[in-house]
């Protein structure tokens, strides 16, 4: 049963943007904001330090199975993600980390933990979830589906400058490669792969600023929110 909200889906390739608006969408609704691809970077993370082979899907669902991954919220807006106890917020967002976690989210093993997980949290509602997936497999009736796009020159842009804000020597050049290397792994891949759900609003991100799309988005939020509160009163 829904009772706090509705179940808001954000899917899009890498660098689109999806993390910042959907972390202020969120935050504009009173929602819980749940980035998925942290849960995959978290199982990506312990598998390079275990020394799992990234092709090993019955020892990788093993290890997805028995992590317990927590989002804490900080008063600043951010998140810190917390896997046993220990914090893994900066480790997961290595660049290394993030071709880890493209290629063990390929193994259907892994992906049935994550989303069995994502429906549990997201499960009643008064959510915004990011991620590949969520409008197509882990929420399909999502109450709002957003599929978020950007150029692939503006997508290598960005992360090159998140990247330098961290402090991390980034080649804009190599990032575009990596870039372009996760979004076909991710679209042809044979579980669950990046595609826009047929009921998904796609926003091409390029050129606009965050604002402008967290904008849109919560027009649409708020339509959808008033819908149902029409539906509910109906006797
Ligand atoms: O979103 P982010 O870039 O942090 O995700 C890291 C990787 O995790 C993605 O490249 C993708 O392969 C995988 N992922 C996924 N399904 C999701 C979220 C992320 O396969 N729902």
């Amino acid at each position: 049963m829904r009772s706090n909200g509705l179940i808001i889906a954000i899917d899009g390739p890498a660098g689109a943007g999806k993390s910042t608006v959907a972390r202020e969408l969120a935050r504009r609704l009173g929602y819980v904001y749940v980035d998925t691809g942290a849960m995959y970077r978290v199982v990506g993370l312990l598998a390079r330090e275990q020394g799992i082979d990234a092709g090993n899907g019955a020892q990788l669902g093993e290890l997805a199975g028995r992590l317990a991954i927590r989002f804490e919220a900080l008063a600043d807006g951010t998140q810190r993600v917390l896997v046993d106890s220990r914090d893994v917020t900066a480790a997961i967002r290595e660049q290394e980390v993030g071709e880890w976690a493209s290629r063990v989210s390929t193994r259907a093993e892994v992906r049935e933990r994550m989303v069995a997980a994502q429906r549990e949290i997201g499960g009643a509602g008064g959510v915004v979830l990011e991620g590949r997936d969520i409008g197509t497999v882990v929420f399909p009736d999502a109450d709002v589906k957003f599929f978020l796009e950007a150029s692939a020159a503006e997508r290598g842009r960005r992360r090159h400058h998140q990247l330098l804000g961290r402090g991390e020597a980034a080649d804009l050049r190599q990032i575009a490669a990596e870039i372009e290397g996760r979004d076909r792994r991710d679209q042809a891949r044979e579980h669950s792969p990046l595609r826009c759900a047929p009921d998904a609003l796609r926003l091409d991100s390029t050129g606009l600023s965050a604002a402008q799309v967290v904008d849109e988005m919560l027009r649409r939020c708020r339509d959808a929110e008033r819908a149902r509160g029409a539906r509910q009163q109906k006797p």
